[in-house]
């Protein structure tokens, strides 16, 4: 019997004996073809809108399955997609909650990648189940609660929170939250077969408590058939909800409180900005992600839990995954850890940031960026024909030309964005609408925030 042809490098593993030295190669294409396509992009985002970057995209793709394999697929896909990207680590690229990730994370995700750890059953993730199993508990302690499980984020978590609340209580809960509240959780509620959600208004971007209160005493009813869900960091302007009084009127009324902190949570790292969280720890369950404010890789999600027992409802049972007698015999259950069954380590690229910038080195980052929208924050009060929502609470800013309409104020957004020159994001607040930048770069430069002021005032003009 002769031994086959090698295959091809493309066709090659990316772990095992050969994997190294079969990756090599590629990582370096790869890393050619960010640059390559970095430079031709020139800028924050492609210019020219959505019709010439899908004509350019499909130039570059030429044929998606083609009969035969092309060697240079890698370099020309990774090519293409650097060109036509919006580019967190691009000051100008500032819209939404949307970070430039670390180095370190993206190099860890590879290895996440290359070894493939399936967090639905032990023997599939040895090593990766005990350090997902270390890691969430490290961080859910920082947030004050006692455990968590991964999400791929905010959404997902919201959804974890609303389900865990109606399966804790046995009956059909209704959520409370605010009109400043994120899509998912009413989107979450209707998933679930809840009754529609009560929405507290919010006319100053947080949870109006007078408002909260009057909600909960005309509801009321059994303890745990309302869940409040407040926010800690809004997605639209970065407000934190009076936390410690919603707590308390949650306490008082005897309704489960969920915290979304999905924006937020990142000034758990600093030292300066840590106390604007107080308030977090009485929460049943937290939202944290970390593909936000954690500067990771999509997706880096989680759900805190203050009762860890209250998981168990995710409980279910595949004879393959977790026999009952291999769980007796000491292999851990992982199948109740979540919803989904295959499941990727996102932990590891989080628990090597975490490690390798200590918790100091992240509230260093947050503290960066929290600056940097308050020098943006004064670049704009200083200009007369901008004006200037509030003061930035965590690193978001909003800010629209002064005495220009709602139709004026989107245009110079979408002018932006098609001459591939910023991108901002939009909110709709106190009635009008403004431009939001929302500051996650830790590179960005004063000089760059005054290109981004800039840029608005002369599309005003235009
Ligand atoms: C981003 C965000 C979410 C949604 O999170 P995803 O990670 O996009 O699913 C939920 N709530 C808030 C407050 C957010 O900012």
């Amino acid at each position: 019997m002769s031994t086959p042809p090698p295959r091809p490098p493309q066709a090659r593993l990316a772990s095992g004996p050969d994997g190294a030295a079969t990756l090599r190669p590629l990582l370096s294409a790869v890393l050619d073809a960010l640059d390559s396509g970095r430079r031709a992009r020139g800028g924050p985002l492609p210019a020219g809108g959505p019709p010439a970057v899908a004509a350019r995209l499909r130039d570059a793709v030429g044929d998606v399955l083609p009969e035969h394999g092309d060697p240079q697929a890698l370099h020309t896909l990774v090519h293409a997609l650097a060109e036509g990207a919006a580019d967190p680590a691009d000051p100008l690229c500032a819209a939404h909650l949307h970070c430039p990730p670390l180095a370190v994370a993206a190099a860890a995700d590879l290895a996440a990648c290359v070894l493939n750890p399936s967090l639905d059953s032990w023997d599939q993730a040895p090593a990766a189940a005990e350090l997902e199993a270390l890691v969430t508990r490290a961080l859910a302690r920082l947030a004050g609660l006692a455990d968590a499980v991964v999400t791929t984020g905010g959404t997902e978590s919201n959804q974890l929170a609303l389900l865990l609340a109606r399966e804790t209580h046995e009956q059909t809960v209704r959520l409370v939250c605010g009109a400043n509240a994120h899509h998912s959780l009413p989107r979450a509620a209707w998933l679930l077969g809840l009754p529609d959600p009560v929405v507290v208004p919010a006319p100053d971007g947080t949870l109006d408590l007078a408002a909260l209160e009057e909600a909960l005493r005309g509801l009321g009813g059994p303890r745990g058939r309302l869940v409040v869900a407040a926010t800690a960091g809004t997605t639209d302007a970065g407000l934190i909800d009076p936390l410690p009084q919603v707590a308390e009127v949650c306490a008082a009324h005897g309704a489960r409180l969920h915290i979304d902190a999905a924006h937020g949570c990142g000034l758990l790292f600093s030292d300066r900005h840590r106390s604007e969280l107080a308030g977090l720890d009485a929460a049943d369950t937290v939202a944290l992600d970390l593909h936000k404010l954690g500067w990771q890789p999509l997706a880096a999600g989680l759900l805190a839990v203050r009762r860890p027992h209250e998981l168990a409802v995710l409980h279910s049972r595949a004879d393959y995954l977790n026999a009952p007698d291999d769980t007796e015999a000491g292999l851990p259950d992982l199948l109740g850890r979540s919803l989904r069954t295959s499941r990727r380590p996102d932990i590891l690229k989080i628990a090597v940031t975490l490690k390798a910038l200590g918790r100091t080195g992240l509230g260093r980052l947050v503290d960066t960026v929290c600056a940097r929208a308050r020098q943006l924050a004064d670049l704009v009060e200083a200009r007369p024909g901008l004006d200037l929502y509030g003061p930035p609470v965590i690193s978001t800013v909003l800010f629209r030309p002064a005495d220009a309409d709602d139709d004026t104020v989107a245009a110079v957004r979408r002018t932006l964005l098609t001459e591939g020159r910023a991108v901002l994001g939009r909110a709709r607040l106190a009635g009008r609408l403004w431009l939001k930048a929302t500051v996650l770069n830790p590179d960005t430069r004063p000089d760059d925030l005054a290109t981004l002021v800039k840029l608005v005032e002369g599309s005003t003009r235009a």
